[in-house]
């Protein structure tokens, strides 16, 4: 008998290939099969008849084959097969393309499922490559799933079912029978059952309710536990002084936005509770000046501020603006990353343990244990959807015995209130809704490849007018495995600088690098001595370098829309009107088009929940925790305050989770903290 630990290729029909496209889709053992939901099921319920097929989304359809056209070669490599059906009511032509196999398998005078999209006139339906079933009057509905190349859903169900016939120990709950009596939750076991196979719509919503209870259970578990942590704690106290030498130390004047958060932050510095803010504004809204501001505020009151920021990249340019901006005050600013030198870093972390160090910027490196302050007030995260949850906390668990930081965390990416509220718990919120002045919308358009070379014109023409621009791939080097046609970082800056910029500099950042010669090449961007920038995605957070004012985004359908916003946000950020290229085959692509059409970061948003599919519906991976893996779990707050309510009662009665019976929730709580801090 198999576990749910055991390896996938215990099933029947998974051998060394399928296991690998099932890794590709994070899919190991037989336990993580389960958990990998359907996205959606074909509705054999409600078959539609032919005649009243709609346009507009796929549907089943039943019908029996009447006749078979002969194979249609249309050219090379694609061949066309007709095939008439009927629901003895009306006629449907449907096409199969390069499907031989599929077609000579089904029989004339037999019935089937069609399942696909309709098409044609009314008295003439046809549908164009449709999923045939056999005409099986128990299949009520039938999964789909998220697909890689090689896997179908058809063989994704079919391991499924062997799993859970032949998987031992699925009897075992881990949620606790009171809490499922209380709730009204099946058991694990048929919620599996039916979140794959369901036998009816009841039983599917069953099956969903039982696991989203589960998944938003230990979340709040988790997230129960990180609080309960956070709220013994108080505040490092702070007192009201003067911001008249901050302001000077900057020649514009900060936006009505920007001065409402600082406000609301030194405020809260001065209460005895910690801060837990999150500040939120789109790519360019200056989000920094508000925590340089936070920053300054608390080295008046003699506290120190940690700045984390997601890449080395990132958290020097932070040090470099800081440093630059502080430069005639008494404040020092310190950098610390894994690539300094080991005397480098020794130096440092001495000087901030004495206190010599007031601002201490920094990746990942401010985590470590060897990391100590001297009076650590405040941590900022610098967009914060990289770090996890368990991060977060081991940067503040640095401060004094019995004195909590407060918390800045930046974002550009919006996060619905109730999302919010779930990952912060009772967190404040202050919002970045306007732009520095004199800022123009980054116009943006999407070209096929053909027109490359005219862009790259363009680009020339923003080069000798003394701007800079960066050109965007998708991969560092092309590899063996790389798909073809995929524009690679380290060949288009060599084909670049010897053909199309011969004249200009032409600079190559990627993650391969070392972080000196990142260091080195930024550094030349910014000064204005690499005219041209090629990079991978890399550049995609927060680097600021106003003069650069054209990008060209390679293979643009391979970036999500956010990703795509956060890249165009490189350009725009000083007075000139900047512009951004997506290169792509795919001009028909309606994200594509969407991205074209907005500038605002809600916006883009709201379209990528709308067009991403479930999974990590709601980003939370993004923000830093797992994804859920039930989608729209959101929809339903009633359910979400349910299970933070049951998981609170746990937590009070077994704070540590230690009692036997709930050594189950202990390990699912932990994975969720672990991958939360990944
Ligand atoms: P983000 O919110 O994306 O982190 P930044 O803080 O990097 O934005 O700010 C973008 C650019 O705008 C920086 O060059 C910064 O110096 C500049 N900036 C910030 N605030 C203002 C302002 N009020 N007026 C003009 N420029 C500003
Ligand atoms: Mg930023």
């Amino acid at each position: 008998m198999a576990t749910l630990s055991t390896n996938i290729q215990y099933l029947k029909g998974v051998g060394e290939k399928r296991a690998q496209l099932y890794g590709k889709l994070g899919i190991a053992c037989i336990g993580d099969l389960l958990e990998y939901y359907p996205r959606d099921y074909i509705d054999f319920s409600h078959p539609s008849s032919i005649a009243a097929a709609p346009f507009d989304k796929p549907c089943a359809i039943r019908a029996k084959v009447v006749s078979k056209s002969p194979e249609q070669r249309i050219r090379k490599g694609l061949s066309l097969f007709k095939v008439l059906v009927t629901d003895e009511q009306n006629d449907m032509l449907v096409t199969f393309f390069n499907a031989k196999y599929a077609v000579s398998s089904l029989k004339e005078e037999e019935i089937y499922l069609f399942y696909g999209k309709a098409a044609g006139r009314f008295n003439r339906r046809e549908m164009a490559s449709p999923l045939v079933f056999p005409n099986d009057p128990n299949l009520a509905f039938s999964p789909i799933y998220p697909l890689t190349e090689g896997l179908s859903s058809k063989m994704i169900a079919a391991n499924v079912q062997q799993a859970l016939s032949v998987t031992d120990g699925l009897e075992r709950d881990p949620l606790p029978a009171v809490l499922r009596e209380n709730h009204r939750l099946c058991s694990r076991k048929s919620a599996l059952q039916n979140i794959h196979f369901p036998t009816d719509e009841t039983a599917l919503l069953g099956a969903r309710r039982r696991l989203m209870f589960e998944e938003l259970f230990y979340l709040n578990l988790a997230l129960g536990q990180v609080k309960r942590a956070t709220q013994k704690e108080s505040a490092a106290p702070m007192k009201p002084v003067s911001m008249d030498t901050f302001y000077s130390l900057f020649s514009f004047t900060l936006t009505g936005a920007q001065q409402r958060a600082i406000g609301d932050c030194l405020a809260d510095f001065c209460r005895s509770t910690p801060m837990n803010r999150l500040l939120q504004g789109d790519v360019g809204s200056g989000k920094t000046m508000v925590a340089a501001a936070c920053a300054y505020f608390a080295a008046q009151n003699g506290y120190q501020t940690a700045m984390m920021a997601p890449t080395e990249i990132l958290a020097f340019q932070h040090y470099q603006t800081w440093s630059k901006l502080f430069q005639n005050t008494d404040i020092s600013v310190g950098f610390l990353s894994g690539s300094l030198s080991a005397a480098a870093k020794r130096q440092v972390k001495e000087q901030l343990a004495a206190g010599q160090i007031q601002i201490i910027v920094g990746t990942h490196a401010l985590l470590q244990d060897s990391v100590s302050f001297c009076q650590l007030g405040l941590v900022v995260t610098d967009e914060q959807h990289r770090f996890g949850v368990s991060q977060r906390m081991a940067l503040t668990q640095k401060a004094q015995a019995g004195q909590f930081p407060h918390v800045l965390v930046m974002s550009a990416t919006p996060i619905p209130r109730t999302l919010a509220f779930i990952i912060y718990g009772d967190l404040d919120l202050s919002i970045l809704d306007e732009m520095p002045q004199g800022r123009r919308p980054v116009k943006t358009y999407l070209i096929d490849p053909p027109k490359r070379e005219r862009a790259y014109g363009f680009i020339r023409k923003h080069l000798d007018m003394g701007e800079q621009a960066y050109i965007v791939c998708p991969l560092v080097e092309q590899g063996e495995n790389s798909p073809e046609g995929l524009e690679s970082a380290v060949e288009e800056a060599k084909y670049l600088a010897q053909k199309v910029f011969s004249g200009y500099a032409v600079g190559i950042l990627h993650g391969r690098m070392k972080a000196t010669e990142k260091e080195q090449v930024m550094a030349d961007f910014q000064s204005g001595r690499i005219h041209l920038l090629v990079a991978t995605t890399v550049i995609e957070v927060g680097v600021d370098v106003p003069n650069a004012t054209v990008m060209m985004i390679q293979n643009a359908e391979r970036f999500g829309l956010s990703q795509l916003h956060q890249l165009r946000g490189r350009v725009g950020r000083g007075k000139t009107e900047s512009f951004c290229i997506l290169v792509s085959k795919r001009t028909d692509s309606p994200r594509l088009q969407a991205i074209c059409k907005t500038n605002d970061g809600f916006r883009v948003a709201e379209e990528d929940l709308k067009l991403r599919g479930p999974g990590d519906f709601f980003g939370l991976r993004q923000h830093g925790l797992p994804a859920m893996k039930l989608a729209g779990l959101l929809d339903d707050m009633a359910l979400v305050e349910q299970t933070r309510s049951a998981a609170l009662t746990i937590l009070q009665s077994d704070p540590e989770l230690s009692l036997p019976e709930h050594s189950e929730l202990k390990k699912r709580t932990g994975q969720m903290l672990t991958t939360a801090g990944a």
